[in-house]
């Protein structure tokens, strides 16, 4: 973070960590930059300064006013009345309240911005043992958990050394793996979701509009629970056709980015304290280490057959898996639900033709993709068109995957001797409407792939989710 910082340079954090505590937090790296640069360090806790004015999470006016404050590129008094007067201009249409709120967020910036005292010497370093022993390009080490191709090529990227990556570690045919983005963990919300089960009507619609797929639930046998961690949460299945199963909301802290969207649409209260519902934001840093251990067991739960799963009701069909996660779109934003609720009810059958947008940024960026894949390997197919023709480059999907079907078929003809003539008009005549008709079908391909003896496709590993020819760098399923 500090690379370019130049000698005398102005270091400037948001921070929920006040002036006091805030150095020792450091690691040691970013203390000794600061003190061989001799910087000067500043520190604000912007979140908490927004939000006390009114603004919720919008903390630019309080970092801009910080900027100007201490960047010296205006006297900070004549910066701070340009500030105030451009707050007049830009948000007068919006009333008068925005305008007092943006004014109010001015004045207490400059009241809880803090210099810190940059010492002589590294200081204080709260576990620096166990922060160098993990990952240098993520402090929770998530990385090291990801296939080589994510650390050696797409860390890089991440951590700003792209420049670096020779081109030989880049794939020859431009095909990068899907479900990257599980590996970033951003650590963005100063305050994340905490379900209370006692409260929770498990009706699925904070899971429904999370935009990035960070809130989920799941409905699992009980004898699951004996290797779960102490503080993993769970309460008997309410809906009757669960009955005697147990159902867990979890939430991955660290990929959540505090939108408060989960909380705001609850509608579950706590009648013993009506400010609080079935889920309430809490300060994220005190659960962090808690929660990435039972996120990580909450992944490990199986997923419950998709043919057992009603897609006609949200709090049933909202244990599905979603097929696109962790996207870096905006926090709340309103689109990502949208494709998060397409994957989980076709995503391992979906094909997406994307105009150039929002939804191509975050959907298809680098160094990590969202789009990501079930346990069987299948997830949605994305590309994009860089003009607004999305409509006509799906139309070319189409065509094309039609006549490949027209062409599957007359090969399926001709291998009718070999599978056998059942088989044969089975597979052609199959009805494949929802999840049952479709597994049905999966399977027949499977037995006339075997059938053939295509060594790639062998009965059991297609059947057991291992794609055989799977290459390693692609290979990034948790
Ligand atoms: S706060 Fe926003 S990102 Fe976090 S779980 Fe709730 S809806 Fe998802
Ligand atoms: S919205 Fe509230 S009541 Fe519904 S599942 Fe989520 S936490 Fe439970």
């Amino acid at each position: 973070m500090l690379k370019d910082l130049a000698p005398g340079g102005t270091f400037l954090l948001n921070s929920p960590l006040g002036p006091d505590r805030v150095w020792d937090r450091l690691p040691e790296g970013v203390q000794r930059r600061l003190i061989e640069q001799r910087a000067k360090f500043f520190v604000i806790d912007g979140n908490k300064v927004a939000r006390d004015a009114g603004m919720g999470g919008r903390i630019n006016t309080v970092m801009q006013t910080c900027f100007f404050a201490i960047a010296g590129v205006l006297p900070a008094q004549n910066a701070i009345e340009a500030i105030k007067n451009s707050i007049r201009k830009t948000y007068a249409k919006k009333g008068d309240e925005i305008v007092g709120m943006n004014l109010r967020a001015v004045e207490e910036t400059l009241a809880h911005l803090y210099e810190v005292e940059v010492p002589d010497a590294v200081a204080g370093v709260v576990d620096a043992g166990r922060r160098d022993q993990r990952s240098r390009l993520q402090p929770n080490g998530e990385l090291k958990r990801a296939p080589q191709f994510v650390c050696n090529v797409l860390g890089e990227i991440m951590a700003g050394r792209g420049d670096r990556v020779p081109v030989s570690a880049l794939p020859n045919d431009g095909t990068y793996p899907t479900g990257t983005t599980q590996f970033e963990k951003r650590n963005l919300a100063s305050e994340a979701p905490v379900w209370d089960p006692a409260v929770c009507i498990q009706c699925g619609k904070c899971v429904m509009v999370c935009p990035h797929a960070v809130i989920r639930s799941k409905v699992y046998e009980a004898t699951v629970l004996h290797a779960a961690p102490s503080s993993f949460k769970s309460a008997e299945a309410r809906l009757p056709d669960w009955k005697g199963l147990r159902y867990t909301l979890q939430v991955s802290v660290e990929d959540c980015t505090g939108c408060g969207i989960c909380v705001d649409v609850c509608p579950a209260r706590n009648k013993s304290e009506a400010r609080l519902k079935a889920i309430n934001m809490q300060p994220q840093l005190p659960l962090r280490e808690s929660e990435r251990e039972n996120w990580n067991f909450f992944l490990s739960i199986p997923e419950m057959d998709r043919r057992k799963v009603p897609t006609d009701y949200v709090r049933k069909m909202q244990i599905q898996q979603p097929l696109f996660e962790f996207s870096g779109a905006c926090a709340g934003c309103g689109e990502t639900p949208y494709i998060k609720l397409l994957t989980q009810l076709f995503g391992d059958r979906l094909i997406i033709a994307n105009a150039t947008g929002c939804s191509s940024i975050y959907g298809g960026n680098l160094p990590t993709t969202p789009y990501t894949r079930d346990q069987n390997g299948r997830g949605p197919a994305w590309s994009n068109s860089l003009f607004e023709d999305n409509a006509e480059f799906g139309l070319g999907f189409r065509v094309s995957i039609d006549k490949q079907q027209e062409f599957a078929g007359e090969l399926l003809q001709r291998l009718s001797p070999q599978i056998g003539r059942r088989l044969t008009t089975e597979i052609l005549n199959a009805r494949q409407r929802d999840e049952a008709d479709i597994f049905d079908q999966r399977e027949r391909v499977i037995d006339k792939r075997s059938a053939v003896g295509d060594r790639r496709y062998s009965a059991t590993s297609a059947r057991a989710g291992r794609h055989a020819c799977a290459q390693e760098r692609l290979d990034c399923r948790r």
